[in-house]
């Protein structure tokens, strides 16, 4: 397993829209591990390969306090929206920064399993954002891309700030 590197914001490979996955080979799987090993070292809920720089339709995502549900989704599609919700997010493609968004309150999604099979389940609350957030991700959208241009100004302005500061 590898720890992978994740692109940071403005990376325009950030933009690609990727690709669905038709084969589930021996090469996926490892991509499904590093994916998730990326995002637990980075102490992530959610990582998107396209963050990865793999341009496949797939994301992992964990939302539990003790990371104990790990959850891989492959050729997700949301069939089913339900009301909306504002809540806080960040994106390890943002390092440090953070933005209320509103998106879709529940959702049912259709996805295949890292074995290739069918699934189809509800979310809500933060799993139902990271999913939202995540499938954005595979179409080459971000976070910041819901904001106001005034709020995103802001943020990006402190997001500059940060990355100064980390040099
Ligand atoms: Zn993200």
């Amino acid at each position: 397993m590898a720890s992978l590197f994740v692109l940071v914001y403005p990376d325009d490979r950030l933009r690609i829209k990727a690709e669905p996955v038709l084969q589930f080979n021996a090469q996926l799987k490892q991509e499904i591990k590093d994916l998730f090993e990326t995002m637990y070292e980075d102490h992530g809920v959610g990582l998107a390969a396209t963050q990865v720089n793999i341009h496949k339709r797939m994301f992992v995502m964990d939302c539990s306090e003790n990371k104990s549900t790990p959850l891989c989704f492959i050729n997700p599609e949301i069939i089913y929206s339900e009301g909306e919700a504002l809540s806080e997010e960040g994106c390890l493609s943002f390092p440090g920064v953070y933005a209320n968004v509103s998106r879709t309150a529940k959702i049912r999604v259709k996805y295949l399993n890292e074995l290739g099979e069918a699934q189809e389940r509800a979310f809500e609350n933060l799993e139902s954002m990271c999913v939202q957030h995540e499938i954005d991700h595979l179409n080459g959208i971000t976070f910041i891309d819901h904001l106001s241009n005034l709020k995103r100004v802001r943020l990006l302005k402190k997001l500059q700030k940060q990355q100064r500061q980390a040099l």
